[in-house]
């Protein structure tokens, strides 16, 4: 029976994001770590390897599909009430402790995380997100940045078939693994899990990549929001969500920023589970610092108005909701707000056109995809 590095090894394709260093190494950018690759060795991700002075990456598989509500992602300020159709390979290129899709992400680091790998091509996936009803087609459950060779070949093919493409990241990105993406790539989520960079550091990465791909995405027009799980204890003192605030607010106050409730997962066990109260007094801190969509997410109904979208202007509401539920939608058809008229930023259709389904759901096939198929058992 094959190991699951061995699987992963023969579904590759040669990498684009790269270039050539001396003696068959080679400098890898698709994420932060830039690693230089000698040859017969992965990098850091462990998914993306050098073969004989070639970089070799992941292709031809998802570790997972899912049906999503777009508020899930989250995307608040994006297309309210579509079907996001979630797919993601396996690898990342930090280990948090508390990641909640360690299955998939620390697939080849932590011999619990088994997920066997489905073969599948581009246009499949695209015509299972079709038939599903999806709007929009999002990389997400790994860090995509290390599998963006793969998610560029399905985002092709979604957009000749009128889709919506997304990524939902750490932001741990180059200028090189940006500009790439760009003409792809409709919409980024970030997820801003500090600002220490010690605290990074124990997460596996440095928080400057990050911060200056937060930045980067903004001025290259991608529409941007960030999400910050709120971990007591680790990441929730008032100076560092005042710093971390301050930031996005100067990259624009117009960012939603969703400060998201911390439950115990895979090995961060010791740190309480985040209370209303505490996304509250967040939430207050983000507002100070000047941004002006805060949404307080995980716990639904507990937050008062922060899940909803009120008018920075005049207060009124604008799109409220309960969870991934859109109750209530008044946006007007240029994305203004109904009461004052003032501009609400945003990638907004014209009306508000129901929900397919307030909750994730796995895809009924209608229809078997030609290979759709498990790669094989792994050891
Ligand atoms: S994706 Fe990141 S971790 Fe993986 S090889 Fe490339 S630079 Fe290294």
């Amino acid at each position: 029976m094959a190991t699951l590095r061995e699987v992963l090894e023969a579904n590759v394709r040669e990498g684009e994001l790269h270039e050539k260093l001396d003696d068959k190494r080679i400098r890898c950018f698709a994420c932060g770590h830039c690693c230089p690759i000698p040859d017969g060795r992965p990098g850091v991700c462990q998914v993306r390897f050098n073969r004989g002075g070639k970089l070799y990456v992941p292709f031809g598989y998802v570790g997972g599909v899912q049906c999503d509500p777009i508020e899930k992602k989250p995307f608040f300020h994006a297309y309210p009430g579509a079907l996001a159709y979630s797919f993601g390979m396996l690898g990342c290129d930090l280990h948090c402790a508390y990641c909640q899709n360690w299955v998939t992400s620390q697939a080849l680091r932590d011999p619990a995380a088994v997920s066997p790998p489905l073969r599948v091509s581009p246009e499949e996936l695209v015509r299972e997100a079709v038939e599903q009803g999806a709007k929009v087609i999002v990389s997400t459950y790994n860090e995509p940045l290390i599998t963006s060779e793969w998610a560029v070949a399905v985002f092709k093919e979604a957009r000749a078939a009128g889709l919506i493409t997304g990524f939902v990241s750490n932001g741990n990105g180059t200028p090189q693994v940006l500009e790439y993406l760009r003409p792809w790539v409709d919409l980024y989520k970030v997820d801003l899990k500090s600002f220490d960079d010690r605290r990074y550091r124990r997460l596996g990465g440095r928080i400057q990549p990050i911060l200056d791909t937060i930045r980067r995405l903004y001025q290259m027009g991608f529409w941007v929001e960030i999400v910050t799980l709120l971990v007591p204890g680790f990441n929730d003192s008032e100076e560092e969500l005042k710093r971390l605030t301050e930031f996005l607010a100067s990259v624009s106050p117009d960012i939603p920023w969703h400060v998201t409730a911390f439950h115990k997962d895979y090995k961060m066990t010791d740190c309480d589970n985040t209370t209303a109260r505490d996304l509250v007094r967040a939430s207050a801190i983000g507002k100070e610092a000047g941004l002006r969509y805060i949404y307080a997410g995980n716990l639904p109904g507990q937050v008062g108005d922060l899940e909803n979208t009120l008018c920075p202007n005049c207060s009124a509401l604008v799109i409220e909701r309960y969870g991934y539920l859109i109750s209530n939608y008044r946006l007007t058809p240029d994305g203004s707000c109904p009461s004052c008229g003032t501009k609400i930023p945003g990638r907004w259709d014209a009306s508000f056109r129901g929900q397919i389904a307030s909750r994730p759901y796995l895809p009924r096939r209608r229809r078997r995809l030609s290979d759709y198929s498990w790669l094989l058992s792994v050891e």
